[in-house]
């Protein structure tokens, strides 16, 4: 496996691929890798001859106060992930590599899409998210590029941002990895004591629960909300950020449930935020 910290370097190696004929697909990770982000790496496996996988916590997604300096990092252990999933690159660029002035462009999302759900307690987190990605996208030149459905508003979002500022590459939004109890795989799932781990299930629980309602024929977006926080509400260490009834594309709020509707939730265990998320198909 190529490992690559700077620019330059990958750009050469994309141009000789590119000179190749080798379709590129393109793994955007902040790193700390688990089964979650490997199921991505073996959909672009799949799909394209060249994988890259980049590793980079992106200061520019967090706001002041969240969990930067404390994100887990381990660039030896995701090294040794890719090398064994047979990836071909991993680009690992440091802050000063990927934004060695302040930036003076940045790539701006609607605030239709960016200030609800996560955005509305994060503020800049979208911009900072696509501003990185639109680099990454132009380092790299993929062909396709692999996220994941478990950061539900992300996947909207960059699919809005390939469409509407021509990026050549398509985007493949890949289902939730969970653990064997339903907790969804996170990076930040290492913060959780014992206990807090416990308490986090009922967020999976929740969201069973509504889609349940649904497949019987539950169409009130209301009875939805009230069903997911009457479960949350029950444990004690658990702090509700948001619950939201949305549209999947628009991320608008709908009060009935159609095709397509995005039920998606975050919550605080403790100090540690974990978002999750379930997509259901009302009678239509
Ligand atoms: P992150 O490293 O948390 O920024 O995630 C990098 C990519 O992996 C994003 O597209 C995430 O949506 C995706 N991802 C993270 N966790 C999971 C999961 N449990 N299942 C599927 N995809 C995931």
């Amino acid at each position: 496996m190529e490992f690559f910290t700077a620019i330059q370097d990958i750009g050469v190696y994309v141009k000789n691929a590119k000179r190749n004929c080798k379709t590129i697909g393109l793994v955007p990770t902040m790193g700390s890798l688990h089964e979650g982000h490997l199921s991505l790496v073996r959909a672009a496996a799949d799909e394209c001859d060249v994988v890259i996988v980049s590793v980079f916590v992106n200061k520019k997604q967090f706001s002041a106060g969240e969990d930067f300096d404390k994100y887990p990092r381990d660039i030896k252990r995701d090294r040794e992930i890719l090398e064994s999933a047979n990836v071909d690159v991993l680009f690992a660029p440091t802050n000063a590599e990927m934004y060695p002035d302040s930036l003076a462009t940045y790539v701006e999302v609607d605030a239709k899409l960016a200030n609800c759900l996560c955005g509305a307690t994060r503020p800049g987190h979208f911009r900072g998210v696509t501003t990185v990605v639109a680099k990454l996208f132009n380092i790299c030149q993929p062909d396709m590029s692999y996220f994941g459905q478990k950061d539900a508003q992300q996947a909207v979002i960059i699919k809005r941002m390939a469409c509407d500022l021509n990026f050549s590459t398509g985007i493949s939004v890949m289902p939730i990895i969970r653990d064997n109890d339903g907790l969804a795989m996170s990076s930040r799932n290492s913060y959780l004591s014992e206990n807090e781990r416990i308490q986090a299930l009922s967020l999976y629980k929740a969201l069973c629960a509504v889609k349940k309602m649904v497949e019987q024929g539950e169409v009130c977006s209301s009875r939805i909300f009230r069903k997911i926080k009457q479960i949350l509400i029950s444990e004690k260490d658990i702090k509700i950020d948001y619950i939201a009834i949305v549209d999947n594309e628009s991320l608008q709020p709908v009060e009935t449930i159609k095709e397509k509707t995005l039920i998606a939730v975050a919550i605080f265990v403790g100090n540690t935020r974990l978002i999750d998320n379930v997509v259901v198909d009302g009678e239509s």
